[in-house]
């Protein structure tokens, strides 16, 4: 998302952008999310819900965002739901398919390469935006990938080697719980999500642990307790009278059926029904330290958006597409200035 951003803006600016795109298509994660772009309602409530996060960026994304929706819109971005649904935040919804192909439109089709490594060449000026390093941590802690394949750390490799800070904790990510033991296809990362954590009782597999804490309602520290558990896996617990409570447009009762149907471990014992889920990795919160004009810190001429820019949501959730977009065309305005 950032990289297509920041080509965009630059092409809208006069300039030749060139998109060295690693996989096979363009529009990373992005392409598989929900493609909710959102912000919290001010600066004191990004703070309060992601209170490790550099406020000068934050603010940044607050102040910005709504500008850059707009834009988004103007370049004929299909918005498929002008709200958020959720009373904390207020953004859009828009179709991602629709809003990678107005994007490499805007671009030039030529100059979105697929299949070719970004740092292999370095042209005038290089905006990193490589989607963090999901694959690497999810590797490392054995934890599903919940992300695009190609987001290895690349980007964040690249700018240390060249002597740049990091910023935020290169431990702390944003993930959902899904069914464990199950292959989950990339187009059901969100069908198969089990986001009804705060109505369960949360268990680790082997019985050890329990979860007592705030889950948050983004669900992320829960997400994070589970995947330090054995296996990163845990059993969500939930009573018969909590299967009609909503998640969004879905009932618990739905979201868990969308599991069995998957082949996911679900126990029957009334009044509860058990189902066993392992943590997943979705984006890195840690990574690459930037300014306010998406400057790496220590390196000149370099800069840096989306989640390769590590502090932004640190302690907590933010929209990572909203930071993405952000930064993305700041990355190229500053670039360009
Ligand atoms: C299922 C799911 C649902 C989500 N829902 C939402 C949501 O509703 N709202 C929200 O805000 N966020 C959501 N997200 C998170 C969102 O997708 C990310 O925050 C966002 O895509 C990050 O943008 P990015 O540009 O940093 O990374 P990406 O969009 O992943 O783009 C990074 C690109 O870099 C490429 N790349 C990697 N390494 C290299 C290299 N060496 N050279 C060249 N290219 C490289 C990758 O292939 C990829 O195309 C969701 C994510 C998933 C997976």
């Amino acid at each position: 998302m950032a990289g297509l951003a920041a080509a965009a803006r630059a092409r809208e600016l006069g300039a030749e952008p060139l998109v060295l795109e690693k996989g096979d298509r363009a529009g990373g994660s992005m392409l598989l999310s929900s493609c909710v772009i959102w912000r919290y309602r001010s600066l004191e409530a990004f703070q309060e819900e992601c209170p490790d996060g550099d406020p000068g960026l934050q603010r940044v994304i607050v102040e910005q965002l709504d500008g850059a929706i707009d834009w988004l819109e103007s370049l004929g971005a299909p918005v498929v739901d002008h709200g958020t649904g959720n009373p904390r935040t207020v953004g859009k919804r828009f179709d991602p398919a629709g809003l990678m192909q107005t994007l490499v439109r805007v671009i030039g089709d030529s100059s979105v390469r697929l299949s070719e490594r970004g740092q292999t060449r370095l042209i005038k000026a290089n905006i990193l935006s490589t989607g963090g390093f999901p694959v690497r941590l999810a590797r490392r802690r054995r934890l599903l990938l919940r992300a695009n394949p190609w987001s290895d750390g690349d980007g964040l490799d690249l700018a240390t080697k060249r002597g740049a800070e990091t910023a935020g904790d290169l431990d702390e990510f944003y993930g959902r719980a899904l069914p464990a033991g199950v292959h989950v296809d990339e187009e059901d990362y969100v069908r198969l999500s089990q986001l009804y954590g705060h109505f369960a009782e949360v268990i680790s597999e082997d019985g050890t642990e329990r979860f007592e804490g705030d889950p948050g309602w983004s669900e992320t520290a829960l997400v994070q307790a589970i995947a330090r558990w054995p296996g990163g896996r845990a059993w969500y617990r939930v009573h018969e009278d909590k299967l009609g409570e909503r998640i969004r447009e879905r009932t618990v009762r739905e979201i868990i059926e969308a599991a069995r149907g998957a082949g996911g471990t679900v126990r029957d014992e009334p009044p509860y029904t058990s189902v066993l889920v392992q943590a997943s990795v979705t984006q890195t919160l840690g990574g690459i330290h930037i300014d306010e004009r998406a400057r790496v810190l220590g390196v000149e001429g370099l800069y840096a958006a989306g989640a390769d820019v590590g502090g932004i949501s640190g302690g907590g959730y933010s929209s990572g597409l909203a930071a993405a977009l952000v930064f993305g065309r700041i990355a190229a305005e500053t670039a360009l200035s």
